[in-house]
């Protein structure tokens, strides 16, 4: 089975899609094969990994309603190793759509584990994850939940600005309910701090905060600000393909091998 690890933080534009395409396409580069879940209704990491709307014809959408296994759902990127289910605006209806079925926190979980599932249809050229990443939406909503349902951990993404910590204590109430009821094993597995300025004092300030906070769960890895990483999207690129050399794909690069220290320590203890 593939280490699933979701992207969450019910905040807007702290770098959970950035995250997710970035960090997907650098485990990739190290030699993993990675799968990204779009299970944001703006659809941001799919249109950033150059998926356009009219390629969307099955998404996670049809995936969490039942009506299509993941594998239907999954598109190859100009990635090597880098695949993602992409996403549309039907999802923003799901939540109601579901309201009542006694599965619907678990309709993820249930996907990813039919992913390996040997079956009929399955085609040669189909790859066995490493990793799946879920890119989920800035809400604390039934689809967040399917993606802590269906984790091993949660990596958070922090901007470092004023408020980075606020809402965090929230994050981790909804973690903690997850894990006494609907997913025992799931952890945070770090925090990241994202947009990091080197020239604003507050940016330093927020890293020793959030150090001091949450210890040893936040990676030495720090993501820099970096116009270069928030150009790259618009040319449907990780901005590893855009410009490898940048700080911001060199950060990634590191976040990367960090994440694969942190497993393989897992995996001996
Ligand atoms: P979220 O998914 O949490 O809403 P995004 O990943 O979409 O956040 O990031 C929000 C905005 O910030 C986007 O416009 C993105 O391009 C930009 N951004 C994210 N990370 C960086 C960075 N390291 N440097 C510069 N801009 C960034
Ligand atoms: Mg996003």
């Amino acid at each position: 089975m593939p280490r699933v690890l979701a992207l969450a933080n019910q905040k807007g534009g702290v770098g959970k899609t950035t995250t997710a395409i970035n960090l997907g396409t650098a485990l990739a580069a190290i030699g993993e094969t990675v799968l990204i879940v779009d299970l944001d209704p703006q659809g941001n990491a799919s249109t950033g990994l150059g998926i356009d709307r009219r390629s969307r014809r099955v998404s996670t959408y049809d995936v969490l309603t039942g009506d299509v296994s993941l594998r239907q759902a999954i598109l190859e990127t100009a990635v090597p190793r880098l695949h993602i289910a992409p996403s549309t605006m039907d999802l923003s209806g799901l939540e109601l759509e579901l309201a009542g079925e006694r599965d619907r926190a678990y309709r993820l979980r249930d996907a990813i584990r039919a992913l390996n599932a040997p079956s009929s249809d399955r085609n040669r050229n189909e790859i066995d994850y490493t990793y799946v990443l879920i890119d989920c939406p800035p809400s604390l909503n039934l689809i967040t939940v399917n993606a802590m349902a269906a984790s091993n951990a949660i990596l958070v993404p922090l901007q470092c600005e004023f408020f980075a910590l606020e809402g965090l204590s929230q994050l981790l109430k909804t973690v903690e309910q997850v894990r006494s009821t609907l997913n025992p094993q799931l952890s945070i597995h770090g925090i990241v701090l994202t947009m990091f300025d080197a020239r604003n004092n507050l940016s330093t300030q927020v890293v020793e905060d959030v150090r001091q906070f949450m210890g040893e769960k936040v990676y030495e890895t720090i993501i820099p600000r970096n116009v270069r990483v928030s150009e790259a999207p618009s040319y449907g690129k990780p901005v590893l393909l855009y410009d490898l050399k940048c700080v911001g794909s060199q950060a990634y690069l590191r976040l990367a091998s960090e994440i694969i220290q942190r497993e393989r320590a897992l995996r001996a203890a």
